[in-house]
């Protein structure tokens, strides 16, 4: 219980709170704990500054606590505080369902709102299986995710997903799910800067994955444009094409869980305006509202969406949503997000830094230890070598000392560092980020 006097930003018992992905003992014994945030910074408790090098969680790409946003939310809980999606509407959603559409690439059309990325993409998987019925193709059950992907933590999303410590503990997961492998291959692509030259040819997994369960049993491909959370993988050259080719060949639908590439993670709306490639569905959440409200969502195209809209018009054409669905503070934290993106140019100012991010990235090479470094956008990846039979050890240490001596939130996994920082950073700041980076490699060596 917190006393009844002790100020409410500095908790006294940090006992109740189970976090999620966190190491709860050594986080209770050593607590890393931040109060507020402005722009580029958090702030502890005690007032020391902390430079975000994560945007949260890939999630503020606008920076934080940043006014349009916060009014926005602020003005809309006067309004209209909730109002239900089921059978009833506010305008606001439907004015950010066509924001979104017209952002989108090619015919991506209408939108299926959630509100993280996982139910996001639950929602995805849902929509291919149900179109495939909707065509008369039932048998289309199977689903393909790739090995190192991670879509989230809900039973599809684990199950298309390849990071094994997130799947080994949960049972058997759904049936019918294949995986092309990971395109990482640290002898062909160590310290590149954008896409890999080599890995495309990985996308002929799909034909031998197709030709082993026929194409009749496959419903669709799952992948991060960009790999994310495995520790920052971006797309070899041709491969994302290749896919695409590959599910044309066979009626496969292709799904690009962008929640952490969408809104300007690398310097365009979505990755696959970046890369070139229209999927039929792309997956969204975090920065949709910088952050601010949970928020996540499916684009869907034209031709699935209209597959549903069949059967007579007093009956619900899919069965499936969320009571906070279009919930209108996201609603309106998500119309203020994207007209600060677009006033202040951050997804052109995200390709513009590029080049000066992935040269402060890459000047981190020669430290002791490093393994590989990967940019792309404002996104760079950094392998540390591990401690000797513990992994995982030298990247927590990298979290701790960021917090507590350099003041830095980092985000790691496994021993590899993730750096992500939200699309207002100066150049000033990205020298300082890395300085602060290099500490912290220095002192976990
Ligand atoms: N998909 C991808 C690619 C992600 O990176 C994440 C989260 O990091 C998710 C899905 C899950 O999003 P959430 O944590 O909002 O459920």
């Amino acid at each position: 219980m917190l006393a009844a006097d002790a100020d409410q930003s500095r908790p006294n018992d940090l006992d109740a709170f189970w976090m999620p992905f966190t190491a709860n003992r050594a986080f209770r014994k050593r607590p890393r704990i931040v109060s507020r945030a402005k722009d580029m910074h958090y702030e502890t408790p005690d007032g020391q500054k902390i430079l975000d090098s994560a945007s949260g969680l890939w999630c503020c790409n606008a920076g934080h606590a940043r006014r349009p946003i916060v009014e926005a939310i602020q003005a809309q809980a006067a309004e209209l505080d909730y109002a239900p999606s089921f059978q009833y509407g506010h305008p606001k959603a439907f004015t950010l369902a066509a924001r979104l559409a017209a952002m989108a690439p090619g015919d991506l059309d209408h939108v299926f709102f959630a509100n993280s990325g996982s139910e996001a993409v639950d929602t995805a998987l849902k929509i291919a299986l149900a179109y495939h019925v909707a065509k008369g193709e039932g048998t289309r059950t199977r689903l393909i995710g790739r090995e190192r992907g991670y879509h989230g933590v809900g039973f599809g999303g684990i199950s298309v997903g390849g990071i094994v410590t997130n799947r080994k503990r949960f049972g058997t997961l759904l049936s019918g799910v294949d995986h092309l492998p990971a395109t990482y291959n640290r002898d062909e692509q160590a310290f590149t800067r954008g896409e890999p030259e080599w890995g495309a040819h990985l996308a002929g997994e799909l034909e031998r994955i197709v030709a082993l369960h026929d194409a009749s049993t496959v419903a669709a491909v799952i992948v991060e444009p960009m790999a994310g959370s495995t520790g920052v993988l971006p797309p070899p050259k041709g491969y994302l094409r290749a896919l695409r080719s590959i599910c044309d060949k066979y009626g496969i639908l292709l799904i690009f869980d962008e929640v952490i590439t969408g809104f300007g993670r690398l310097g365009a709306s979505f990755a696959a305006e970046r890369f070139g490639v229209q999927p039929d569905m792309i997956v969204f959440a975090k920065a949709v509202t910088s952050g601010t409200v949970p928020m996540g969502g499916v684009l869907v195209s034209k031709p699935i969406h209209d597959a549903f809209m069949t059967g007579p018009e007093h009956m619900v054409e899919l069965f499936h949503g969320y009571t906070y669905s279009a919930h209108p503070l996201a609603v309106a934290a998500g119309l203020a997000t994207l007209d600060l993106y677009r006033d202040e140019g951050l997804f052109e100012r995200a390709r513009e830094l590029e080049p000066a991010f992935a040269d402060a990235a890459m000047a981190l090479k020669n430290l002791s230890g490093v393994l590989d470094i990967r940019t792309i956008g404002l996104v760079a990846g950094i392998d540390l070598q591990g401690h000797a039979d513990q992994p995982g050890k030298r990247g927590f240490e990298a979290i701790e000392r960021g917090f507590h001596n350099e003041g830095i939130m980092m985000r790691v996994t496994g021993d590899t560092l993730a750096i992500t920082p939200p699309l207002i950073i100066s150049e000033a700041q990205i020298a300082e980020l890395f300085e602060k980076t290099a500490a912290v490699i220095k002192a976990t060596a």
